[in-house]
């Protein structure tokens, strides 16, 4: 048995979802279970429809819910060709969109809309499209029946990122899919708490949710399907000479997954390498290319970075001070304010001075950042023990990945090297403790120049 993970892109209109019905036929003698993602954008309207209820504007919020509606109907008009089949699914669409409506009135009314409403609400997206793929997939004469992730996938209550709990979903992936003999469509991205209600895995969670799923069922193979030929070495529209990787660890995926290259969800594959779970980043368009295989080690004696990937919209927070020496537990004062304030530090240095500690955040939180920080340290401020909070703007952190930097002293030299050598100054630098990952942020504006020399400096096989 294989997984096999659509992506909302493999869904986009009717031409794409046929491609993807063509791809599943023929992996079918090896037992797919097929998980998908929502039809492209819907997650991102369904969030915005949400907004638009918070902001009365019921006009908009009904428009969004027929063009929702709409786009799954072409798909079913176009392709599927029995009355019985194409009469239950639209009579589906129809329901699921008047609850819809009937949701977002409320949240209008009520002016209010928790984490948990709208993880209810964003899990339409998938829930439609996996009915979606599953009629489609009985039209033409396979069997196949589809899941709402709620009854397969335990987790948390930690709504919009929530975690799950393998030991309860192993039994009950087990228990429903064990020994399934159709073809499962899976709607992925979803969970539900310990009290049934639904919960999401975080954007782009649909990865995590094929991972579950071939974890949970030793599946021999996960493959996931993109529009690209598997992973890149950097991104083809800054660098033209980017190539497909052919392979890369476990631990390679994660850090670039992290770190911007929007590969994978950035913990899917953790369950995959406790199993060793030989996985697959394959092109839906291109059948025949074998795409970038995902291992646990690779034993080439490689001396050279595999991937580099960036993260725009960052900025500097330095919390600066002569006196700051003294005051105990400063470091994790600033990190427990940020952590209060659900503020994720992408990125730290402090200088073994001790006079100022900086990290990178997202320039959305800057506002929240200053402001937290300020308010803990109000007494230090007044007394001058710390004597600026600032924030530094347009700022990109570029990473390089790769085992091969473990091994490669040289490389981290060639690196800066190359980036003195087109005059770029890196204000800021982290090697991860894990050796696979350095990371340095450059200002904005140098970033495609950043990419480009390094890329060309030390990448390669
Ligand atoms: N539909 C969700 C999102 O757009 C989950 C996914 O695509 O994996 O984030
Ligand atoms: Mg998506």
């Amino acid at each position: 048995m294989i997984v096999l993970k659509f992506g909302g892109a493999a869904l986009a209109d009717t031409k794409n979802v046929e491609n993807s019905i063509n791809y599943i036929k023929r992996v079918k003698e090896k037992n797919p279970i097929v998980v998908v993602s929502a039809m492209k954008g819907i997650t991102d309207l369904l969030l915005d429809t949400i907004d638009e209820s918070l902001n009365k504007n019921y006009e908009k919020t009904v428009r969004n819910i027929d063009e929702l509606r709409l786009k799954h109907e072409k798909v079913i008009n176009d392709l599927v060709k029995s009355n019985e089949i194409k009469k239950n699914i639209l009579k589906y669409f129809e329901d699921r969109c008047n609850e819809l409506e009937t949701l977002l009135y409320s949240i209008s009314t009520l002016q209010e809309c928790s984490e948990k409403s709208k993880d209810y609400i964003v899990s339409f997206g998938e829930k439609l499209s996996s009915t979606m793929v599953s009629s489609i997939l009985s039209d033409q004469e396979l069997e196949s029946v589809q899941f709402d992730g709620e009854d397969l996938i335990r987790t948390d209550s930690n709504f919009n990122n929530a975690y799950p709990d393998f030991k309860e979903t192993n039994i009950l992936i087990n228990k429903k899919l064990g020994d399934i003999s159709s073809i499962p469509v899976v709607a992925g991205f979803i969970g539900s708490n310990e009290k049934g209600h639904t919960t999401t895995l975080g954007r782009g969670g649909t990865d995590f949710s094929a991972s579950i799923l071939a974890y949970c069922l030793d599946a021999k193979e996960v493959w996931y399907l993109k529009e690209v030929n598997g992973i890149m070495s950097a991104d083809p529209k800054i660098v033209a000479n980017a190539k497909s990787i052919e392979k890369i660890t476990y631990d390679e995926v994660a850090e670039l997954s992290y770190f911007g290259a929007k590969v994978l969800h950035p913990i899917a594959v953790h369950p995959l390498k406790e199993k060793k779970i030989p996985s697959f980043v394959k092109n839906v368009y291109d059948f025949d290319f074998r795409g970038t295989e995902i291992v646990d080690e690779l034993h080439n004696g490689n001396r050279c970075a595999k991937a580099v990937t960036s993260i725009k919209d960052i900025s500097i927070v330095t919390v600066q001070g002569k006196g700051m020496m003294g005051i105990p537990g400063i470091s994790g004062r600033v990190f427990s304010c940020l952590g209060k304030n659900k503020i994720s530090i992408i990125m730290i240095s402090q200088s073994s001075s001790e006079q100022n500690i900086c990290f990178a955040i997202k320039s959305n939180q800057n506002e929240q950042a200053i402001k937290s920080l300020k308010e803990e340290f109000t007494i230090e401020l007044h007394n001058n023990q710390i004597q600026e909070i600032s924030l530094k703007e347009e700022v990109s952190i570029i990473s390089v990945v790769g085992s091969g930097l473990k091994n490669a002293p040289i490389l981290i030299g060639k690196i800066f090297t190359s980036l003195g050598e087109k005059n770029i100054n890196p204000v800021m630098i982290a090697l991860g403790s894990s050796e696979l990952n350095i990371s340095f942020i450059v200002e904005s504006i140098n970033v495609k120049d950043a990419i480009l020399t390094t890329h060309n400096n030390v990448v390669g096989e």
